[in-house]
């Protein structure tokens, strides 16, 4: 069936439509709809949300900096059912070889680096409190839907999105149980897809948002959840590390965290303009659990859960216009985060309120569908822009002095910031991540160890504890260009790099009867972490939201 013999949408119209209940997307909506109190006015929203319940699909580390809740929501800490309630009580920095490592002294740390005050915990769970609050305010929230359309008016405003049509069979054929995507029309449309969104990716595009701003940059964080003894366990205990396994040249770094009732997060980030092809960022994160100084952290414990996700690295260069004719970015669908904090929660919620209060000023003068320019222009003088600026050569410096020459000066330079200059006025990111990897002939193969099955794990026994859930009859959603391409360039030059840079096991060339390598991909495996689209090579992959509900299931990551 073409586009033009399908039945037509059903639509419904709010004042404003927000895309992703991740905290940017519900602080956005919680302050619309404080604001429209405050205000004695009515202003409708809705939240579509493509997990199959709100936190599904969020990943992230996570320390949380709790500006953006209590700028939010002031008395978040006194609720029962509060998402927050692990203050950090110990917080470490190390830098590791393959069998030690040094502790870094905490008074050499800027101060912006201290976690006292931040709090431990599980961005899911925080998402799930957030929506409950907006749910309380009677913003309408839709899970299980993926916004996978833009919608324009005749002058080429935004005008609102299309969710996904469901029951489309793997041949492209309407099944049985079809059933037609779903207008959502608003006179401003809020983008809060974090990482990589998909349609915020085409905006950028399409309204040339990123020209005149560095490219956006990132990072593939991989993470799992353990229990661990309770002899083990210190609740509120931070620990960052970098060096060992990565190489000099490879940014990136180790985090665990210990939250409550003995749970612990490790998980691992690979800044993803790494050039070696044969580097899996997957192997890595294995490795590093097995070092002599975390190792002990994990005996006689069991591993709960695994995703994965991208993390924005671009910082404040890199931030493209947030505003354009119906609609803003918020979040890190922007790329909020501080990268030498690993945090971004407190601004995607800090960058949604904003948001929010430009929209509720822009609706009660009647305005609609036009540009937003007043919130482009507030966000570099906000908390936000202050956050992010202070840091905006740390990554630059990493990537390209190095690890041992990189961070030190980062951190000299955040110090110079925190006194109000910088000796390196704000430095460049260069090439965009896709552009990075070297010809695999050109570099040393990696032999990773095979996993034990107690520390270490292979992919796909990983997968399995995503919970990840794809209705298999459907179109792949990981769209190829030119598989033509993929064979001569992917595979050929790079040495298919997609086999390690995906951390689900989708991506596979497989010989079979004597025709030469395929591509395969196996896309019910996917967890939705955007690297693909990101760091393939000739951006020949292009990630699209499979049917709504699918993807991972993270109970507390
Ligand atoms: C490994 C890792 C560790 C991190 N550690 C920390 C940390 O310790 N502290 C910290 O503060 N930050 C940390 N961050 C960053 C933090 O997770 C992000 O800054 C934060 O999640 C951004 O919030 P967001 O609402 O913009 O996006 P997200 O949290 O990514 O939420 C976006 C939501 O939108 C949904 N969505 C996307 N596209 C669509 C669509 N088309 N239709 C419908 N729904 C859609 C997604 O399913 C998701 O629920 C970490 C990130 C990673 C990856
Ligand atoms: S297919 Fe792409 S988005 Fe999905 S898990 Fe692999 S790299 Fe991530």
């Amino acid at each position: 069936m073409n586009a033009a013999e399908l039945p037509e949408r059903e639509g419904m119209d709010y004042d404003v439509v927000v895309v992703g209940a991740g905290p940017a997307g519900l602080a956005t909506a919680i302050r619309l709809k404080q604001q429209a109190a405050e205000r004695g006015a009515e202003i409708s929203v809705v939240v579509v949300e493509k997990g199959s319940e709100v936190g599904a699909h969020i990943l992230s580390g996570a320390v949380v900096d709790p500006s953006g809740l209590d700028a939010l929501l002031p008395g978040w800490r006194e609720e029962e059912d509060r998402p927050l309630v692990t203050e950090v009580v110990e917080d470490h920095f190390y830098l590791l070889g393959p069998a030690g490592g040094a502790k870094l002294p905490n008074f050499a740390m800027p101060p912006l680096m201290n976690n006292h005050g931040n709090f431990v915990g599980s961005l899911g769970n925080v998402a799930r409190y957030l929506a409950r609050k907006a749910e309380e305010l009677e913003v309408e929230i839709y899970p299980g839907f993926a916004a996978n359309e833009v919608l324009y008016d005749a002058t080429g405003a935004v005008r609102g999105v299309a969710t996904g049509d469901m029951g489309i069979g793997k041949d492209g054929e309407p099944k049985a149980e079809f059933t037609r995507g779903m207008e959502l029309r608003g006179r401003y449309t809020v983008f809060a897809e974090g990482a990589r969104g998909q349609l915020s990716k085409q905006l950028i595009a399409k309204f040339g948002l990123g020209d005149g701003r560095e490219p956006q940059k990132f990072g593939i964080g991989l993470k799992e959840l353990w229990k661990v003894k309770p002899e083990k366990h210190k609740p509120g205990l931070v620990q960052h590390a970098f060096g060992w396994p990565l190489d000099s040249k490879t940014g990136g770094g180790a985090f665990v965290y210990h939250m409550e009732d003995e749970q612990v997060m490790v998980g691992f980030v690979v800044h993803l303009n790494y050039q070696n092809p044969w580097l899996s960022p997957f192997d890595e994160f294995q490795r590093f659990k097995t070092h002599p100084m975390f190792r002990d952290t994990f005996e006689g414990a069991k591993r709960i859960c695994y995703g994965a996700r991208a993390i924005t690295e671009g910082g404040f260069q890199s931030v493209p216009k947030l505003s354009f004719p119906g609609g803003v970015l918020v979040g890190c669908a922007a790329g909020f985060v501080n990268v030498p904090r690993i945090k971004g929660s407190h601004n995607a919620v800090l960058s949604g309120m904003l948001a929010a209060d430009h929209l509720a000023e822009a609706l009660a003068a009647g305005r609609s569908h036009d540009e937003l320019a007043s919130y482009e222009a507030a966000w570099r003088g906000s908390a936000v822009g202050d956050d992010l600026k202070k840091v905006r050569n740390v990554k630059p410096l990493w990537s390209k002095l190095g690890t041992y020459v990189g961070v030190p000066l980062g951190a000299l330079d955040m110090w110079t910031n925190t006194f109000g200059f910088s000796l390196f006025g704000t430095l460049k990111h260069g090439k965009p991540d896709c552009a990075t990897l070297k010809p695999a002939a050109q570099c040393k193969k990696i032999a990773y160890p095979k996993p034990d099955g107690v520390l270490t794990f292979d992919k796909l026994s990983s997968v399995f504890i995503s919970n990840t859930n794809h209705e298999e009859d459907q179109p792949v959603h990981l769209k190829v260009k030119d598989l033509g391409l993929q064979k001569s360039s992917e595979l050929d030059v790079f040495g298919g790099p997609s086999n390690r840079y995906c951390p689900a096991g989708v991506y596979e060339w497989v010989e079979e009867g004597g025709e030469g390598p395929r591509f395969q991909i196996n896309a019910q495996n996917c967890v939705h972490c955007k690297t693909c689209d990101i760091k393939d090579p000739n951006q020949n992959i292009t990630w699209t939201a499979p049917e709504g509900g699918g993807g991972p299931n993270y109970p507390n990551m």
